[in-house]
């Protein structure tokens, strides 16, 4: 039977003006985790979610991570467990968000003051942190509060970790999760994790993989400073042409990583996964306008989709020590390092990989018959992850996205890594979705993060919905 929601969602109609007043209130607080300056005010948005959720009745636990790692100082914001209900008749489903925020200043070329949540003719509402992640914090307590002033029954107990550190590396986290996943989070039967994006604008989408990133340093020196070529051009084994050689033999400028028995990691692709990608909706004019240019290596939109979610690539990212400033200075630098990373993807063990990269690297560098040194290392690798889009938990919110946006959702995955993902599956051994509000469009990390006030209202709407759905659904 179809959930009784029509009189939850005429309830967050009503409220729709106080619920962005509530994200006004989050969004003046400039909680960046990345300033140690502006750590009282991570800590002061801690404050503001725990009161906002004790009012409404939920019972709110801090956990300190301790200090932060290099700041002996400086301590880690808390992290926020709550709880809204405590009844065994009911499911339990936890769910995961963070209150901290990516920089933003006014001079980076924001049109209105970042801190201050400014909505436009348009309802789109700008202000850092709008879209990621307040919002989506802000939802699972506009749902509470709905549901109150509704008298309708909250179908689930609500478990909630809200952390302070995601935009800095989630610092702090894992160790936390991993501790309460037998404790505080023990009941919790379902993740869910609203920390993404919509592909597009119109359609809302569930979120079942995302890709993992290996990253890794190449390091060439030879003479003991740097040099002029004016002096020794032609007498020294140049660090630089021996790095540029050996990155180029990397990839092709097609993306076609040149790594044998990379590729033969990858787990090949079925027609039932092929056929998930007619559907959904995605146009390369969508791409173009990301890329603000028609440089695509790929012509149609389901190569491109597998390109970003289902198959490995890899990026050349820069090259330190290199002189790359303006102008024109004959310089041979002395030591310069490369550093590319690799997008994972199943079944690709990151071993597995070190092992290849490492193995080809030095046979590229053999060849080169340099007699500088070459080090080649790993400086962070987070794995993939991948869910089954047939769970329960996913069904529940496949239909409860129907009900609010009259659509089937896009089933998705990501190019790009949330490791919060993978340590909650792991910690809780519990399936894990990923329920995105904001769409593509909502320029997260960027200038002008937006957040369209139809995502948060209907966004609201969608996420009790699916405590709804998911209490009833049934266990396969
Ligand atoms: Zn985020």
């Amino acid at each position: 039977m179809a959930p009784q929601l029509d009189g939850y969602f005429k309830q967050v109609d009503l409220m729709a003006d106080s619920f962005i007043s509530r994200l006004r209130s989050a969004v003046a607080i400039p909680s960046v985790s990345a300033d140690p300056d502006l750590r009282p005010k991570v800590v002061a948005m801690a404050n503001f979610l725990e009161a906002e959720l004790k009012a409404l009745g939920a019972s709110v636990e801090k956990r300190l991570p301790g200090k932060q790692p290099g700041h002996p100082n400086l301590d880690l914001p808390p992290i926020l467990l709550g709880r809204y209900g405590n009844d065994a008749k009911k499911r339990t489903i936890l769910v995961y968000g963070h209150y901290d925020v990516q920089p933003a200043l006014k001079e980076d070329g924001w049109a209105t003051e970042p801190f201050d949540l400014t909505v436009d003719e348009q309802d789109r509402m700008y202000g850092r942190g709008s879209t990621d992640d307040k919002g989506p914090v802000l939802g699972w307590i506009n749902a509470i509060e709905a549901h109150q002033k509704a008298g309708v029954e909250f179908p689930v107990n609500l478990l909630m970790c809200f952390e302070g550190m995601e935009e800095y590396g989630s610092e702090g986290l894992d160790d936390i999760i991993k501790e309460e996943a037998s404790k505080f989070f023990k009941d919790a039967e379902a993740v869910c994790i609203s920390d993404n994006y919509w592909l597009g604008t119109e359609k809302p989408c569930l979120t079942y993989g995302l890709r993992g990133c290996s990253y890794y340093s190449l390091t060439v020196s030879g003479p003991a400073q740097d040099l002029h070529s004016g002096v020794f051009g032609g007498t020294v084994t140049e660090p630089m042409t021996d790095l540029v050689r050996l990155l180029a033999t990397l990839v092709d400028n097609k993306g076609k990583i040149q790594i044998p028995g990379l590729n033969e990691l990858v787990a090949p692709l079925t027609d039932e996964e092929k056929e998930l990608y007619n559907d959904i909706s995605f146009e390369m004019s969508d791409l173009f306008h990301s890329l603000g240019s028609e440089t695509s290596i790929h012509l149609n939109k389901e190569d491109t989709l597998m390109a970003r979610w289902r198959y490995p690539t890899l990026s050349i990212h820069g090259i330190e020590g290199a002189y790359s400033a303006p102008g024109a200075k004959t310089v041979i630098p002395a030591k310069v390092i490369g550093k590319f990373s690799i997008r994972t993807v199943p079944n690709m063990e990151p071993d597995k990989v070190d092992e290849l990269v490492f193995k080809f690297v030095g046979a590229e560098w053999k060849k080169l018959s340099s007699n500088n040194t070459m080090k080649c290392e790993l400086q962070h690798s987070g794995n993939w992850w991948v869910a089954s889009p047939k769970h329960w938990n996913f069904s529940a919110a496949s239909k409860a996205v129907e009900r609010v946006f009259g659509v089937k959702p896009d089933l998705t995955r990501e190019g790009g890594s949330i490791p919060v993902t993978l340590t909650f599956e792991q910690a809780t051994g519990k399936n894990v979705l990923l329920l995105p509000m904001g769409s593509s469009t909502d320029a997260a990390h960027s200038i002008n993060e937006k957040l369209d006030k139809r995502n948060y209202v209907e966004g609201t709407k969608l996420l009790g919905a699916y405590l709804h759905y998911v209490a009833e659904e049934a266990q396969v």
